[in-house]
């Protein structure tokens, strides 16, 4: 059926790909991809032969607009090079003016770094917020995480090795020194958490920095524990016996 198709395709494990992705991947009249290179490899494992054409949101207006005209007759398919596409990827602008146009539209659900990450850190899901990628340099950083300092959720980055242990270092300045999460090289051979809090861990991996790809999860700001009557006489007895 003519239309839109967002495809997950894995992040990392072939074996993630969802038959009914690996489906569409072999029916679409064309795939939109990142790199073609990259996209071979899986098109190969899904057993599709269908063509593909490069796409990003900052491709020439042409490139999109032809992708639009092409999906009132035919079925295009979305692929990123990981993941789910949109998230930290190409798609936001050929989705929004395939709406605009009221083509058909659907989605092909599957793997996320975010969400695995999320899973795998043991801290709060009930309410968290996807930053993507934290600017490089050390103002817009810091501005960014100044923004969200106070807001009650979790927190999801994505991350690279030479970068991870200065960024940790710049959210435990920022955000204060919360309980965190590292994940790499999600459901691929070395597939590690470390968690701890974001000094410990910058700390960690300041001279080795990790290879593969990152997600970085911090824990809400912590509640101040309640005083209780017993601590506050507790704590003021300590204090009196350090009085010369
Ligand atoms: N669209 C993808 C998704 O849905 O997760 C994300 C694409 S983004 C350009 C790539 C980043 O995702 C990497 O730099 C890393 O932070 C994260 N990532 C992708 N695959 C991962 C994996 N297997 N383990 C940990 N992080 C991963």
């Amino acid at each position: 059926e003519a239309g839109l198709y967002i495809v997950a395709g894995p992040i990392g494990n072939l074996g993630d790909l969802t038959p009914r992705a690996a489906e569409v991947l072999r029916l679409a009249d064309v795939i939109a991809v990142e790199d073609t290179r990259v996209s071979a490899r899986l098109l190969r494992h899904a057993g599709s032969d269908r063509p593909m054409v490069p796409y990003h949101d900052h491709s020439a207006e042409g490139v999109r607009a032809r992708l639009i005209e092409r999906m009132a007759s035919e079925s295009v398919a979305l692929l990123s090079d990981a993941g789910t596409p949109l998230i930290s990827d190409p798609g936001y602008k050929l989705v929004r003016d395939a709406r605009a146009a009221g083509r058909r539209i659907t989605t092909l659900p599957g793997p996320s770094a975010a969400i695995a990450a999320l899973t795998l850190s043991g801290l709060p899901t009930d309410r968290f917020l996807f930053m993507g990628f934290l600017p490089s340099k050390q103002k817009a950083r810091g501005d960014a995480l100044a923004e969200i300092a106070a807001l009650r959720a979790t927190l999801v980055f994505y991350e690279s090795g030479p970068r991870l242990s200065e960024s940790l270092a710049a959210m435990a300045e920022h955000l204060g020194d919360r309980e965190a999460a590292v994940s790499r090289e999600i459901s691929k051979a070395f597939e590690e958490t470390a968690t701890g809090t974001l000094s410990e861990l910058s700390a960690r991996y300041a001279d080795a920095p990790p290879k593969g790809e990152i997600v970085v999860i911090v824990g809400p700001p912590g509640e101040a524990p309640p005083a209780s009557a017993e601590d506050a006489d507790a704590a003021l007895l300590e204090a009196m016996e350090r009085l010369p």
